[in-house]
C-alpha cells in the first residue's frame, strides 16, 4: 500500500474518532476499543484478557462499576518494559477505565493497538471497518421502515444469536448468522438495500454493530 493510503486511512479514522465527542455512548466507545484490543490477544497476559472481557460485560450491563474499578486499578499497576507489550496492555487498560470520553479514548486505544500490529496500515484499515460497523448508524434514516421488521420475533432471536456469536479471542461476530438475519428481515418485510447489504456483505461485524443495536434497542 502507498504512503498516501497510509496517511489517508490514519487521517480519516482519527478525524472520525475525534468527531464522536458528544454523539455516541460510552458503551459503543468501549466496545470499539475492545474489538481493537482483541486483535492483540496473543500479546496480552491472562489478567489483561480478563480486563477486556470484563469491559465488554460492563458495556452490556452485566458487571458492576466496582468490578470495573477493581480491574482498572489492577491493570494500571503493572509495569512492562517491552514496547509492543506496553502498547497492548495500555490499550487493554484504557478499555476498563471507568470514565471514557469518546474521541480521545477511542483514538488512544486504536493508536496503541495499531502499534502492536505487524502492519500498521492493515490494522488501521480494519479499525476503520469496525468504526463503520459501529458508528455508521443508519437507524435514524430508516426509522419508520425498520420499525415493523425489528419487532419480528424471528428477527430479534437471530439478532441475539448474532450478538452472542463473538468468535473469541477475536471480537468479530459470525457472518453466517448475519446472512440468516438478512433472510429474516426480508421475510418480515424489510426491503432496504443498505440494511440487507450490511448483513450480506463481507465487512466484519463486532459488538456495537449499529443494526444489531437498532433491533435489540441497545444504545
Ligand atoms: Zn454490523
Amino acid at each position: 500500500m502507498s504512503n498516501e493510503f497510509s496517511i489517508d486511512v490514519d487521517f480519516v479514522l482519527d478525524t472520525k474518532l475525534m468527531k464522536l465527542d458528544g454523539k455516541t455512548s460510552q458503551r459503543k466507545i468501549r466496545l470499539f476499543g475492545c474489538a481493537c484490543v482483541r486483535r492483540n490477544w496473543p500479546m496480552l497476559t491472562q489478567m489483561y484478557r480478563r480486563s477486556v472481557e470484563l469491559a465488554e460485560q460492563f458495556a452490556d450491563g452485566k458487571v458492576s462499576h466496582s468490578d470495573l474499578l477493581q480491574a482498572w486499578s489492577k491493570a494500571e499497576r503493572v509495569a512492562i518494559s517491552k514496547y509492543k507489550q506496553k502498547c497492548a496492555r495500555a490499550a487493554a487498560s484504557w478499555c476498563v477505565r471507568p470514565q471514557i470520553n469518546a474521541g480521545g479514548t477511542a483514538r488512544s486505544i486504536a493508536g496503541f493497538s495499531a502499534q502492536v500490529a505487524a502492519d500498521w496500515e492493515s490494522e488501521r484499515t480494519i479499525q476503520l471497518k469496525y468504526f463503520q460497523d459501529i458508528f455508521f448508524d443508519s437507524t435514524s434514516k430508516y426509522e419508520s421502515e425498520l420499525q415493523f421488521p425489528c419487532k419480528d420475533e424471528t428477527v430479534k432471536r437471530i439478532a441475539i444469536a448474532a450478538y452472542d456469536s463473538q468468535q473469541s479471542p477475536r471480537g468479530e461476530l459470525d457472518g453466517h448468522v448475519f446472512g440468516a438475519l438478512a433472510d429474516a428481515l426480508e421475510e418480515a418485510g424489510c426491503t432496504i438495500d443498505e440494511v440487507l447489504n450490511h448483513c450480506r456483505g463481507n465487512e466484519p461485524h463486532v459488538r456495537g454493530c449499529w443494526l444489531l443495536d437498532c433491533i435489540l434497542k441497545f444504545k
